[in-house]
């Protein structure tokens, strides 16, 4: 079960995404994926089209999410597998958590202005296939159309994270809430590319105790956002904390990400594969 090429983490145009769903399973499948997950960011719009595509291809499909969350202070991401995307409080969940991206992006706009950066707005919402949900990366990409950054990791490392032009704090869902709502339709929640935050050891102890308690089930191990040693690291934490392990690309673009869909290594064998709950 180890052995299935599962990718279970990507992102379509419905979010943050340049791929359709459509494409993005045609990608998958010719990549050798057995198991997918469309993942976008706090929406669901791309679900039935991910799925039908999917399955015509003669690859198995488990819904998804990836859902914003405020955690100390920081923002962590919560995906949501094998989901229900017709759930009403999933839905509504999830609308709530959306809103408030447009007055978020008007702000971030206003500080790029104040550093001589003007249109940010607009210029972002051309990006945006889905202008519910005007994201960082639409603003990312906008940042390397004016040729103010080489690329949209540049962008992220000089502009929209804390400290630099253009970030703009936001309250996400509640820990509770991301893993309520998952559980709700059927699903089984997952922390998203634990590696990437920067919290103390203790408290990450806190928040896996915690995403526990309140039902969550599973951590990525290997994912596009982790080193080979932090496959390692986390391998370990899995065993540790009793976590169902997965794997996901987090493919958003053929030129932004490094990992193409289906291309990770496989799960460590020693491993409980979060799909063998499904
Ligand atoms: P948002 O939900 O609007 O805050 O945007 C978050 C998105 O920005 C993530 O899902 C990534 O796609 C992208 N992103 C955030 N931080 C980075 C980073 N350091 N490098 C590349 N992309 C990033
Ligand atoms: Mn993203
Ligand atoms: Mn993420
Ligand atoms: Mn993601």
């Amino acid at each position: 079960m180890n052995s299935i090429n599962a990718d279970l983490h990507c992102h379509s145009v419905v979010s943050d995404g340049t791929l359709t769903p459509e494409a993005l399973a045609q990608r998958a499948y010719q990549n050798g994926v057995e198991l997918w997950s469309l993942t976008d960011h706090d929406v669901l719009g791309g679900q039935q089209r991910a799925k039908v595509a999917a399955e015509q291809l003669g690859m198995k499909y488990l819904g998804g999410v990836e859902i914003s969350v405020s955690w100390m202070g920081q923002t962590i991401h919560i995906v949501g597998v094998g989901i229900d995307p017709e759930n009403l409080m999933l839905i509504e969940g999830l609308r709530k958590t959306r809103d408030g991206r447009s007055a978020r992006g008007q702000e971030m706009a206003s500080q790029l202005e104040l550093v001589g950066i003007a249109g940010a707005y607009e210029g972002a919402l051309r990006f945006a296939g889905n202008h519910e949900l005007l994201s960082r990366t639409h603003f990312a990409r906008f940042l390397v159309e004016k040729n103010i950054c080489k690329s949209t990791d540049d962008v992220f490392k000089h502009y929209l994270i804390e400290g630099k032009p253009g970030y703009v704090g936001h309250i996400w869902a509640t820990l509770q809430e991301s893993v309520e709502w998952i559980k709700a339709a059927g699903g089984a929640a997952v922390i998203a590319h634990p590696g990437r935050y920067r919290f103390t050891e203790l408290q990450k102890d806190e928040l896996y105790k915690a995403f526990l308690a309140a039902g969550g089930l599973g951590i990525e191990v290997i994912t596009g956002s982790h080193s080979p040693h932090q496959y390692e690291e986390y391998a370990k934490i899995a065993k540790k904390y009793d976590f169902y392990a997965s794997r996901g690309s987090d493919f958003h673009d053929s030129s932004e990400s490094y990992i193409d869909l289906g291309h990770l290594p496989l799960l460590p064998s020693h491993l409980k594969p979060i799909w063998s709950l499904f």
